[in-house]
């Protein structure tokens, strides 16, 4: 803002901002509106009130809790192979967790997780540090591929995922592990496989994840 202060938004599991060009209805779980000039309005809806809004001088923003801890964008030139390579090598945790921390790359969720470890071919209990380089390469590409894919289809509507045009996403149509226990993998036919790792249910292909 002019007078320097700043908004932070994080809108974690349910947190979303939705724009209307026009002055629209409120309900039980829209927690701000933001009134523009021109009377449209952006509002910040959470159905289970996970989502957190600071407004901090910028002096004060290192302050909030976890966003200065926040790994770059998958999209950011700052994550590159070398960056991906640096981070695995240096812990024993499964992959799925380095994935998931927000901290190795900002945004990836579990879904997206699961999906991006199958297109790799990447079991998702494997040691960060028993990743090849060429693993880890694969992984990388992978990041960007399933994302970029989950981009275009307007993200994944499990359940009450909407975009900031209000709209469902498509990518659930496209998930090829994520929530298939029990399914054939399509692409050798084995069974997909659910285990929890780190407390969140992984799914995978036991036969195309080493
Ligand atoms: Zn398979």
């Amino acid at each position: 803002f002019h007078s320097g202060l700043r908004l932070v938004i994080h809108l974690r599991m349910t947190g979303r901002l939705v724009y209307y060009s026009f002055a629209a209805g409120t309900d039980k779980h829209t927690h701000g509106v933001f009134k523009f000039s021109d009377s449209s309005e952006l509002h910040f809806h959470d159905v289970r009130k996970f989502a957190t809004m600071w407004l901090v001088t910028s002096a004060d923003i290192n302050v909030i809790k976890g966003l200065c801890s926040l790994g770059p964008e998958p999209f950011a030139a700052e994550f590159s192979p070398k960056y991906l390579k640096e981070k695995c090598a240096a812990s024993r945790r499964p992959v799925k967790n380095l994935l998931l921390s927000q901290e190795t790359v900002a945004g990836i969720g579990n879904i997206y997780a699961d999906e991006i470890l199958f297109e790799a071919g990447i079991d998702p209990s494997r040691a960060g540090n028993s990743l090849s380089d060429k693993e880890i390469f694969s992984l990388w590409q992978s990041i960007k591929k399933v994302l970029s894919e989950g981009i275009a289809a307007r993200g994944t509507s499990v359940r009450d995922y909407v975009d900031g045009a209000g709209s469902k996403g498509s990518y659930q149509h496209k998930l090829k592990v994520y929530g298939c226990e029990g399914k054939k993998c399509h692409l050798c036919g084995s069974l997909i496989l659910r285990k929890k790792i780190a407390g969140r249910s992984s799914y995978y292909c036991s036969s195309c994840q080493g």
